[in-house]
């Protein structure tokens, strides 16, 4: 018996949670007389699909892959289950396999198996045209680079671990292994390049050579400098007869690399939202964006509302040399004097406040601000993209992924956006969805989806009281998220002689 059976139902337990499954179903997919054993797939030989483990047993069953090791046994099932519910819990942190993805374990001639069902997936190795399988792979090295950078995880960089779904190579990737490791070499990216040669005899040196174009222009946030991937490429044992196809690679992989977003306007903007009317905190952000190199401002809205000093905010925002401000909900309110649209009742009593303070031409310059700015690869809104008025409402845990669902449908990788007051990056890569809180440096490629909000200038709700802003390096593609502390006391005493709320200066004093 090559794919080891149990002899009952009673020696299959599933993990919980396990859905609409039953020991039974798993049992009956075994034992299913159409089920055939998948022995051809085991062992990396030629371009045939396979694991790399002679000691892995297939099994596909009605639209199902079972899948168990022979030299993973367990003389108990807690032991067996320990392991499986360890391997378990960090690879699905990072959401690596597929969603359907059933966890159990099988009893075997008194020994214990952990065994997987998955659903039947297309394999990197066997999408059909050279084409998709390079760009396939590019994804699957981006892939583990981002499980390794934003979850420690160390992936099996052969296209036989990673599959598509029925959408081919533009759906997102799933790994098939179940065994995860702490770390990604360099050596290992390099391994994952330089392997593909061998298996694609029909691949020119040309095509090794746009594939190295693709990867410079692509792959981002790796661990390593990009020279020493390069040399770990042209180090990476390889028979003689292949020198020629990887020089082409080499060649591709050291071209000049291009601007990763748009062409450059200028080095740095520097992206700020939600000033509300706090002159002491903007001042900051605008002095030390400048000091970092700052030339260009993207403004994403409410320069008003909740703080004391409305007309000097917008005069400092509407004077800034080469910028782009768009319009926030409180900036609505107050331009339109319909308080009710989307204000609680401090905002409420605060917009009506400011309406007293504001003179007509300050008051038509916000009625004047766009709903949004869009760029052929990239676009900025106050509050959330799929939002058809654009500055109502939130992308927060609830929305984010719709939210990212909607740009990938627009093919727009990138949209900054404000409203939450909380400095927080969402992207949808290769494996799913990530959020990035907080100050970092991050790396925009447009084979991903980003949504990017710098914060609040005048008053962060996410616990850390300095404003809040970020640098877009428009030559590298790099945004910077960062913090600046200003005078809080300064701006209390302006709240204070306005008679506004208390709450405020304790909303700003407490970052919430
Ligand atoms: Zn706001």
């Amino acid at each position: 018996m090559w794919f080891p059976r149990p002899d009952d139902e009673g020696h299959v337990i599933l993990l919980e949670p396990s859905g609409t499954w039953s020991a039974r179903d798993v049992f009956a997919l075994i034992v299913d007389p159409t089920a055939t054993e998948w022995r051809h797939k085991v062992g990396v030989g030629g371009a045939s699909d396979g694991s790399a483990k002679t000691t892995t047993r297939l099994l596909a069953s009605r639209g199902w892959v079972l899948k168990t090791r022979t030299d993973l046994t367990f003389s108990t099932a807690g032991d067996a289950r320990a392991w499986l519910l360890e391997a378990r819990a960090r690879g699905r942190a990072a959401s690596v396999w597929h969603p359907d993805k059933l966890w159990s374990l099988l009893g075997v001639d008194g020994a214990w198996l952990p065994l997987t069902i998955c659903p039947e997936l297309t394999t990197l190795r066997n999408l059909e045209t050279l084409r998709e399988r390079r760009a396939a792979w590019t994804r699957m090295i981006q892939a583990a680079i981002d499980a390794h950078r934003l979850h420690g995880l160390g992936l099996d960089l052969n296209p036989a671990n990673f599959a598509t779904g029925p959408g081919g190579a533009s759906e997102r990737l799933y790994y098939l292994d179940e065994e995860l490791y702490d770390r990604l070499e360099t050596r290992n990216v390099a391994g994952a390049i330089v392997a593909r040669i061998p298996e694609e005899r029909a691949a020119t040196t040309d095509d090794w050579l746009h594939w190295g174009h693709e990867l410079r222009a692509t792959l981002v946030g790796g661990n390593f400098r990009w020279d020493e991937l390069v040399g770990e490429v042209r180090e990476y044992p390889l028979a003689a007869r292949l020198e020629e196809r990887r020089a082409a690679l080499v060649d591709g992989l050291g071209a000049p690399r291009a601007a990763v977003v748009a062409a450059p306007r200028a080095e740095i903007t520097c992206i700020f939202a939600d000033v509300h009317a706090n002159l002491s905190a903007l001042t900051a952000v605008l002095d030390a964006a400048r000091e970092q190199g700052a030339t260009d401002f993207l403004f994403l809205g409410d320069a008003v509302g909740y703080g004391p000093e409305p007309a000097e905010c917008i005069r400092r925002i509407a004077e800034l040399p080469r910028s782009i401000a768009i319009r926030g909900n409180h900036d609505h309110a107050i331009a339109t004097g319909n308080l009710d649209v989307g204000m609680n009742s401090l905002a409420k009593e605060c917009a009506a406040w400011t309406r007293t303070v504001l003179s007509e031409a300050e008051l038509s310059w916000l009625a004047r601000l766009p709903i949004e700015h869009m760029e052929p690869d990239w676009c900025a809104v106050h509050g959330a993209p799929r939002d058809p008025r654009r500055f109502l409402a939130y992308v927060y845990e609830l929305t984010y992924e719709d939210n990212l669902r909607y740009l990938k449908e627009q093919r727009m990788p990138l949209c900054f956006h404000g409203h939450t007051h909380v400095q927080l990056a969402h992207v949808e890569a290769a494996l799913g969805a990530s959020k990035l809180p907080g100050e970092r440096t991050l790396e925009l490629s447009p084979r991903q989806t980003w949504l990017v909000n710098p914060g609040s200038v005048g008053q962060p709700r996410d616990g850390d009281p300095r404003a809040a802003f970020a640098l877009w390096n428009r030559r590298t593609g790099e945004v910077t998220t960062r913090r600046v502390a200003y005078d809080i006391d300064v701006t209390a005493r302006a709240l204070r002689a306005a008679h506004l709320p208390a709450r405020l200066e304790e909303r700003l004093r407490g970052g919430s």
